[in-house]
């Protein structure tokens, strides 16, 4: 009976793909097959140097990165991590962590983490937006790789102003000692899967593997759904 009325309901009004309003058809969720295939992929490889491993050189000790998607102003990513952020699509950020999870299934898994940490926000922020997007994203790479989550042992506890309008050094400057480990037994020697939403300077999640490194034995590794 459900069904019969949700096929009902669907055929008057039916879901429009997020990017470019034609009608999905079943199976199809937020946006459209066409549109899916469609994304701009980076083609980086987690396991050799790239674009986004690049961003950490000399800076920070990260032993892979990758992103899975390239960020363009105006682009349907942008479009996609604007509703993942502002329009409480959550379940975009379980979609994309699940895209880029099986995108780079096998190459996380040849040197395999211990677990998977989203990038904290702060809790005056989590609870304006009312949850962590990169918490979702880790959520949908989870939900391939089978690692926990973990969302309690690293806290941001400094707010920063937005960074939007600063050069690239004042951005590293700006992030320095916002995060703070809570539990350094938790993570002492694991191999830890850093998850954001898109890698702009790096510098945010830069600052959070620093802060992971001070733990013995700490190895950090970074995946972005996109980068900018
Ligand atoms: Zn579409």
């Amino acid at each position: 009976m459900r069904k019969t009325l949700d096929n009902l309901l669907d055929l008057f009004f039916p879901k429009l793909c997020i990017l470019c309003n034609d009608p999905l058809v079943e199976g199809e969720e937020h946006f459209c097959l066409k549109c899916l295939c469609d994304l701009p992929r980076t083609g980086y490889d987690y396991l050799q140097e790239n674009p986004a491993s690049y961003l950490f050189t000399g800076k920070v000790d990260i032993c892979h990165a990758a992103a899975f998607l390239r960020y363009e102003k105006g682009g349907h990513v942008q479009q996609l991590i604007h509703a993942l952020k502002y329009h409480d699509d959550k379940e975009i950020g379980f979609r994309l962590g699940r895209m880029t999870g099986l995108h780079y299934r096998q190459a996380i898994l040849s040197d395999a983490p211990d677990l998977l940490l989203p990038v904290p926000l702060h809790p005056k922020k989590r609870k304006k937006r009312g949850y962590n997007q990169s918490e979702w994203i880790a959520r949908g790479i989870n939900s391939v790789l089978q690692l926990p989550v973990d969302t309690t042992s690293l806290c941001r506890i400094r707010q920063t102003e937005t960074q939007t309008h600063k050069q690239i050094y004042e951005r590293w400057l700006n992030v320095q000692e916002i995060f703070s480990v809570a539990d350094a037994h938790a993570l002492e020697g694991k191999h830890i899967l850093l998850i954001d939403d898109v890698i702009t300077t790096g510098s945010t999640i830069g600052a959070c593997a620093e802060a992971l490194l001070a733990v013995p034995g700490v190895r950090v590794s970074v995946i972005g759904v996109a980068i900018a």
